[in-house]
């Protein structure tokens, strides 16, 4: 069994994404192909945001963002505890300083209240002028972007939305990747839409950071590449990245969202009464980029990873520790706050396999797997 099965997906789109992949090897336009103003239409269409710019992969997308943003030195950067480490990696690499905030409980994405808190302990400590929330996407669901925004409203705080793990999410009618004043994803290969090999892309609907990132991401080129007015970075998606993922979009969007929705929700309704299944707020969907359970401790959830790998099961960690533990933060003068919630969440959260293309014969191996070792 695998965890995210892309080879799977592979087979049943190999006619298309093959012929995608040779036509750019005929055109050996391999950087900046039309592909790729073909993808960042499409994405701008999906998410209905103004623009969408492609970049090497999600971690560039985010430093495109806080450079667009002018977010550097001095400056306080609000991010999740509970996440991949990018998300705080990133404000860090700016020169500003991450403060860590707690997540809920029940969604694992930022708590609110714990923002509020962090934003108004650093006005108190008066060394750091609060610029910019991260919020993630985490596992695929949308964070809470009507309370969010209103704390950035309230102590005048840019959001910067890291849906790395949220494309394809939705909160009402409104998609994942324009929650943000800037919204960043990833195309890694196993998250919710995938190519084969790094990709990313930013989304905004303000023209002068569009244009920002455009030029950021060539080497700050102003009237072409060999005219550079910005010290910028090289970070294009490649063609043949963006060939697969035309494919793969229209697949996305047909059938495997709704597909990874239906695994979901079977889970759900054989799990629910023998453990703690992923709760998805009112009016939310997700894209499940993870189906992660919470044991009742460390010791049962390691107990029951070993289990399920013995029975030919793999499971994951997402996430063993806390971002504010990681060892590259050490040094760093961070504001600090309480993350309980973080903490406990890392001793007893387990992602099971879960992906568009799992069978029901799949998911009836785990959920007995589940039942034998829990009940
Ligand atoms: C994967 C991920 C990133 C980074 O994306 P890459 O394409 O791997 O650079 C950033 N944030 C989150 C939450 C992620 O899961």
């Amino acid at each position: 069994m695998e965890f995210r099965d892309l080879k799977k997906q592979y087979e049943v789109l190999q006619p298309q994404i093959d012929a995608a992949i040779q036509q750019v090897c005929r055109s050996a336009h391999f950087i900046s192909g039309v592909q790729v103003e073909e993808l960042e239409h499409a994405l701008a269409e999906y998410t209905g945001v103004k623009h969408c710019i492609t970049c090497a992969n999600g971690t560039d997308a985010l430093t495109l963002a806080l450079m667009a943003l002018n977010i550097g030195r001095g400056d306080a950067v609000f991010v999740p505890d509970f996440t991949f480490f990018a998300s705080g990696e990133t404000a860090a690499y700016e020169g500003a300083v991450p403060v860590f905030v707690d997540v809920e409980e029940d969604t694992f994405n930022m708590s609110p209240d714990s923002l509020e808190k962090a934003v108004r302990k650093v006005r108190e400590e008066g060394k750091l002028v609060p610029r910019a929330i991260v919020a993630v996407d985490l596992f695929g669901q949308p964070a809470d972007y009507l309370r969010l925004r209103s704390i950035a409203k309230e102590y005048g705080l840019l959001v910067i939305e890291d849906g790395a793990q949220g494309f394809g999410g939705r909160i009402g009618a409104k998609s994942a990747c324009s929650f943000g004043d800037i919204s960043t994803t990833s195309f890694f290969p196993a998250k919710p839409l995938g190519c084969y090999g790094d990709g990313g892309a930013v989304f905004t609907d303000n023209d002068e950071w569009a244009e920002l990132m455009r030029s950021y991401r060539i080497h700050g080129k102003g009237q072409n590449k060999y005219d550079n007015v910005y010290i910028g970075i090289n970070s294009r998606l490649d063609t043949i990245q963006a060939a697969v993922l035309n494919v793969k979009l229209e697949a996305f969007r047909k059938y495997e969202l709704e597909a990874v929705n239906h695994a979901a929700e079977r889970y759900t309704k054989e799990l629910k009464d023998i453990v703690r299944v992923p709760y998805i707020k009112d009016g939310y969907y997700s894209s499940w980029a993870q189906y992660s359970i919470l044991l009742k401790n460390e010791k049962e959830r390691n107990g029951l990873q070993i289990y399920l790998k013995e029975n030919g099961i793999p499971t994951m960690i997402y996430y063993p520790k806390p971002m504010s533990r990681q060892t590259a933060f050490e040094g760093m003068d961070c504001v600090k706050t309480e993350l309980l919630v973080t903490e406990e969440l890392c001793k007893r959260i387990l992602a099971l396999p879960l992906h568009p293309y799992m069978t029901a014969q799949e998911q009836d191996k785990v959920i007995d797997s589940l039942k034998r070792f829990l009940m």
